[in-house]
């Protein structure tokens, strides 16, 4: 798939049993529908908590995978976290820097169990520099 923030291509990662695409230019990452809870553990996607209600606008960015303009979510309390959804496929991309913010609130939201240590060890070990994690 072609990155939806930049001109880069997607390359799928399978890390534990979840096959995230990431993006090796800008370092932002896509979710497929379920995939953020499933990597996360958590019960359920976050932005379906009460993000539905938060609609900020058209995203600059369209779908990877239907290339309709995806929507921006507010991902607010107890973080600030803006977030580009596809309403039509569910999918969701994170820019970098976003995904540790979503790992600290996931964290805070259930169970700190995480395999966001996993993952930033899968991309390493394939040569990527992720996001910086300035106090993990
Ligand atoms: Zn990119
Ligand atoms: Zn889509």
């Amino acid at each position: 798939m072609d990155c939806p923030n930049c001109s880069g291509t997607l390359n799928e990662i399978e890390n534990e049993g979840v096959t995230l695409d990431f993006c090796d230019d800008c370092k932002g990452l896509w979710f497929d529908r379920h995939e953020v809870a499933d990597y996360f553990e958590l019960s359920r996607d976050l932005p379906e908590l009460d993000g539905v209600d938060r609609q900020l606008g058209p995203s600059r960015m369209s779908c990877p995978r239907c290339k309709t303009t995806m929507n921006q979510i507010l991902y607010a309390p107890p973080n600030q976290l803006t977030l580009d959804r596809c309403e039509t496929c569910g999918g969701m991309w994170f820019d970098r820097g976003e995904v540790p913010q979503l790992h600290r609130l996931s964290a805070q939201l259930e169970d700190p169990r995480s395999r966001f240590s996993g993952l930033t060890r899968n991309l390493k070990a394939r040569g990527y520099q992720i996001v910086g994690f300035k106090g993990d």
